[in-house]
């Protein structure tokens, strides 16, 4: 018999224990520019919505459906989700900051959270399903804490 974690498929939402989904709210906030990208953004860049992100595929999430199956080796090291972060993503976080990661392993459901590299994040969170994974990378992205509070001098 295979051990349980191997039989993992993303649940549906109908069976997660998700503290929220995307919802209109969530993707019309607007998240600031990080500090060290204030200076070269200039006045003119518009600002992005969580839901702008998600639509070009800045924000995302593997697997993306209900039902799917995750890496196997992902999965061996005892991960379900793995949370992508694009270029346009980066604009609204600081190095020096609180990690993305480390906020989104303080999300409820999310045992674990583990920067893999400088575009994805993995997550141990077996209860979540795909959408309130992405829900809980948009929140981190949207909490305070991934910013200085100015530039770096
Ligand atoms: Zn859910």
């Amino acid at each position: 018999m295979w051990p349980f974690s191997r039989q993992w498929t993303a649940p549906s939402p109908q069976h997660c224990r998700c503290a929220r989904h995307l919802d209109d709210a969530l993707l019309a906030t607007v998240l600031p520019r990080a500090a060290a990208w204030l200076h070269e953004a200039g006045e003119d860049v518009p600002p992005t919505a969580i839901g702008s992100l998600i639509d070009h595929e800045e924000l995302g999430v593997e697997p993306p459906e209900p039902g799917g199956e995750p890496d196997e080796e992902l999965l061996e090291e005892g991960f379900h989700y793995s949370l992508w972060l694009g270029d346009a993503a980066r604009l609204h976080y600081d190095d020096e900051a609180t990690p993305v990661a480390t906020v989104l392993g303080q999300h409820r459901g999310i045992r674990k959270a583990q920067q893999e590299d400088r575009e994805i994040i993995l997550i141990k969170a077996p209860r979540l399903c795909p959408d309130g994974a992405l829900t809980a990378l948009a929140l981190s992205l949207a909490d305070p804490r991934v910013r200085l509070a100015r530039a770096p001098d």
